[in-house]
């Protein structure tokens, strides 16, 4: 067993405490304790938020200097675990708020951001890691732009240089990303950066961070959190290696583990057998008409989530084998075997000529949902979203709804408004919102209340319902990922209690199971909660999704503690999923969410699809309100989605 310099195994033990405001900079141990019962990353970041919301209560202001974002790693992180180089990013979000009235919301109760955990890949988060530190806890607002930079287990704030700006439109803004990341790895050659982009700079709700390579924290506005710091950048580089608590049979156990992922990998019966190839581009081709081990399909949302289905002949122009074509090599995360879902891409032709990575099915799947059939098209939004610094998801669906709001009229002041199906548009959108450059961008750059009652002002006696029917993200959602929301309960019920927000598909999953005939309301609320428990270790940890074996099987548990030395039963670790969760339900309920939230169902969500194998299907109230007296029993929370003071005992959390 070798000696850990900080005592921890797994971790590296230090956290650095970063006040922008004063300048300072805090190298401290890793408490071990919360590092058990909150495992790392995901979980570990909810611990060090709930202290200030625990001694300040609510943030009302998510753009405050009061707003802590944690950047950071978890123990498996670094290690040869497959997918094992994905960092956590917390924070209290932008988008997913409602601060004033909204008349449109049955018992609307104001609520001020809810708690967002975002998970990125590529090497950032590893090589944090390796540069010594397991958390970065980022306090304040600094007086000038900043950056950071992490290396051999400290932490410095730079002066950011006047190379990372540039002059748009006669305001100075800092540039695209990738000039961003280029110029910190050549000044720090092999280090890796994660910054913010002109959105983030321009405090857009929807803001997100990229690091190399296009990998980002794309998720509920860390772009906007770090603009509002004045801080540009964080850059790491470092060569320490993990340490194990006992290398030998982590050695031999990480071995065994590699061969089962590897086995699921090659099996055709997996859906992990895919990512390679499509990545999670097979998903669409699944959604659309049911290939790829699915059923029928009639689930790729289409024309702002009012249908599932749509014509076949525009479908092939951008399914699976259309983004297949344009594929390039593998370009996965640091550390990321057997799974290997990401790879690049490249047109070679027309007005959208360029190289980067592939879209996501997610990000596929909302730009369809603006009926945009042009692959290329979609290549180069992804591309300039990464560029500019804008969550492709969160984007897609306020595009979605400021193509209905123009569509029926409520855009009209402006001349530029985007229109379905209609690609530059969008491109000349995306351009305005981050860069806060037209009225237009100004709008659609800030959270969805807020949109609807600056268009609801232009429509004095407009029925304000009918304009928030057209903005799926309204009363604080996330926007809603791929699948179409009017399908299945049980990924509704998914959507709608994510504690990261409304329209979250990460935290639960159920399309297959679903597909597989999962029903019943007690049926779906377990499947639910347990899967949300579930995910807040494997992101706890510094997994991806796709990560093929159970976090709590005997296997798994004897590697973890090779690694770190901690000791699990698959109760108990199966407990710090629960305490996780449950710990940012409670931040949440600080914040202001209940029931009333996560009972909302946007409008169109109750007017049946008229076309495809799921028509007729919407979402049927009362059945989703039995469905979350189910899902609040399962996880131990009260009728109103409190989660009680006996339970954040039990659970060790008070
Ligand atoms: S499967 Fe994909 S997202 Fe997951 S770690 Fe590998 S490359 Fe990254």
């Amino acid at each position: 067993m070798p000696n850990s310099a900080s005592g921890f195994y797994g971790y590296k033990g230090k956290w650095a405490s970063i006040d922008l405001s004063g300048r300072r900079v805090r190298v401290e141990s890793a408490d071990a304790e919360i590092c058990r019962d909150f495992v790392g990353g995901r979980g570990v970041q909810a611990r060090l938020l709930y202290e200030c919301l625990r001694k300040n209560g609510p943030l009302k202001d998510p753009l405050s200097p009061e707003n802590r974002i944690i950047v950071g790693t978890g123990p498996l992180n670094d290690s040869p675990v497959a997918t094992a180089g994905r960092g956590s990013c917390s924070f209290i979000g932008t988008m997913t708020r409602s601060p004033e009235q909204a008349p449109w919301v049955p018992g609307h109760q104001p609520f001020y951001g809810l708690i967002t955990h975002s998970s990125g890949g590529g090497l950032f988060h590893n090589m944090l890691k390796r540069a010594g530190i397991d958390e970065l806890i980022i306090d304040g607002r600094a007086d000038r732009p900043v950056r950071i930079l992490v290396s051999e287990g400290n932490a410095r704030i730079i002066d950011a240089e006047e190379d990372l700006f540039e002059v748009v439109d006669g305001k100075k803004t800092v540039r695209p990303a990738s000039a961003i990341t280029d110029y910190l790895a050549r000044k720090y050659p092999g280090s890796s950066t994660v910054c913010l982009g002109p959105a983030g700079w321009n405090q857009v709700a929807h803001a997100c961070l990229t690091a190399d390579h296009h990998r980002n924290f794309g998720r509920g506005g860390a772009g906007a959190v770090f603009g509002s710091k004045n801080l540009v950048a964080i850059t790491a580089f470092g060569r320490d290696p993990v340490s194990y608590y006992d290398p030998d049979e982590f050695q031999k156990l990480s071995r065994e583990l590699d061969a089962f992922v590897k086995t699921h990998v090659g099996d055709p019966k997996w859906t992990a057998s895919f990512r390679p190839t499509t990545g999670t581009t097979w998903w669409l081709d699944r959604a659309f008409s049911g290939k790829y081990l699915g059923k029928q399909g009639g689930y790729l949302p289409w024309h702002n989530f009012d249908e599932g289905s749509f014509d076949p002949t525009d479908y092939a122009k951008v399914g699976t084998d259309a983004f297949l074509e344009i594929a390039g090599k593998h370009n996965v995360c640091n550390r990321c075997r057997h799974v290997m879902c990401t790879r690049s891409a490249k047109v070679e032709r027309g007005p959208y000529t360029g190289d980067g990575v592939r879209p996501e099915f997610e990000t596929i799947a909302l730009l369809i949902n603006c009926c945009i059939t042009d692959r290329n098209a979609i290549f180069h939004v992804n591309y300039l979203c990464n560029e500019l610094g804008i969550d492709t998801m969160t984007f897609g669906s306020v595009m979605a709804g400021a193509m209905e709001l123009a569509e029926k009229g409520y855009l009209k002041k402006f001349s530029n408004a985007p229109s379905f199906g209609n690609a530059a548009d969008m491109i000349g959108t995306l351009k305005a919102i981050a860069y806060q450059s037209d009225p237009l961008g100004k709008l659609l750059g800030a959270y969805s209340d807020r949109v609807i009652a600056e268009v609801g002002a232009d429509f004095p006696t407009a029925d304000l319902q009918e304009i928030s029917r057209c903005v799926t993200t309204s009363f604080g959602g996330l926007g809603y990922a791929g699948i179409e929301p009017k399908v299945f309960p049980g990924m509704f019920t998914a959507y709608g209690t994510s504690n990261r927000g409304r329209g979250d598909h990460t935290y639960a999953w159920t399309i297959q199971a679903e597909e597989g005939g999962l029903t019943g309301a007690g049926n779906l609320a377990s499947y639910v909660s347990a899967g949300q428990a579930g995910k807040a270790l494997v992101d706890s940890m510094g997994l991806c999704d796709f990560f093929t074996e159970d976090v709590a099987s005997d296997l798994f548990l004897a590697l973890y503690r090779s690694l770190t030395g901690f000791e699990y039963s698959a109760e108990s670790m199966k407990t710090c999923g629960r305490r996780i969760y449950a710990l940012e339900r409670h931040i949440n309920n600080i914040q202001g969410r209940g029931r009333v939230y996560d009972a909302y169902v946007p409008a169109k969500m109750t007017e049946p699809l008229t076309r495809g194998a799921h028509k007729g299907k919407c979402v049927d109230l009362a059945f989703y309100d039995s469905i979350l007296d189910a899902y609040y029993e399962a996880h131990g929370w009260t009728k109103e989605g409190i989660v009680g003071d006996a339970l954040l005992k039990e659970l060790r959390i008070l």
